[in-house]
């Protein structure tokens, strides 16, 4: 087994800038978030038996009833996040495996990431441990309800299918901060939803309707 993970280690830095090289096909075209997609090595991130498909563009199980991200939509939320700007802190709902938050650390000051399942909690902790990434915090809670943190971050990603935007955590963006999410839209086939993102604006919130993704639910309660 560890020679297996040794052979992907080997091959993983030329199979990763392939995946960069298709997120630029694909229309991704911030360098900053191109650098971070090309330094975290994915295939950490999932189970060793799916490690050889962790650079295809697809959305892999992690247990629990979970995914992780396919790396467009990765590249895409920490694009839209980063809005061109270099980011302070970041509020990530939905840790997961914990990829996104170490795409998203590779440029942000701090992430806090908050999971509800308490064994992803721990297995995005082992990932993130094993990487060396010092400026990760993550919260095992609900991050559909107001959180109890004391937080002004520039950006909140949100990882989960909201059926509304979850207004509890508006509260956490500093002037001029941005909640990127997937929305679940009236009308729409169920399990689809639009990217969102809100500004907080001097003129209130900005609300936008971008590109259509599928993400698991957000849910509430802990597990
Ligand atoms: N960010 C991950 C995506 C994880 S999938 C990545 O990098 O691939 C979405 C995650 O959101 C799941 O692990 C799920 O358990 C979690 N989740 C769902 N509802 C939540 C809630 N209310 N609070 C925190 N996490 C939640």
């Amino acid at each position: 087994m560890t020679a297996d993970r040794t052979g992907i280690g080997m091959t993983s830095a030329r199979t990763r800038a392939r995946m960069v090289e298709r997120l630029r096909e694909q229309g991704i075209a911030d360098e900053v978030v191109l650098a971070a997609m090309t330094a975290v090595p994915r295939h950490i991130f999932v189970d060793e038996a799916l490690a050889i498909r962790a650079y295809d563009d697809v959305p892999l199980p992690i247990g629990h009833g979970q995914t992780i991200s396919q790396p467009w939509v990765v590249a895409r939320m920490s694009e839209l996040a980063r809005n061109g700007r270099d980011l302070g802190d970041v509020l990530e709902i939905g840790t997961g495996c914990g990829y996104q938050s170490a795409v998203l650390a590779q440029f942000a000051r701090h992430v806090y990431s908050v999971e509800r399942i308490g064994a992803l909690v721990a297995k995005a902790r082992r990932h993130l441990t094993s990487l060396k990434a010092k400026n990760v915090s993550l919260k095992h809670g609900d991050g559909s309800h107001d959180l109890g943190e004391d937080l002004a971050v520039d950006a909140i990603v949100v990882t989960a299918a909201a059926t509304h935007v979850p207004s509890a955590l508006l509260r956490y963006l500093a002037p001029g901060g941005r909640m990127v999410l997937p929305l679940a839209q009236a009308g729409e086939e169920r399990g689809v939803q639009r990217l969102t993102v809100i500004d907080v604006t001097p003129a209130g919130l900005r609300e936008q309707t971008l590109d259509t993704v599928r993400f698991v639910p957000l849910l509430s309660g802990l597990a």
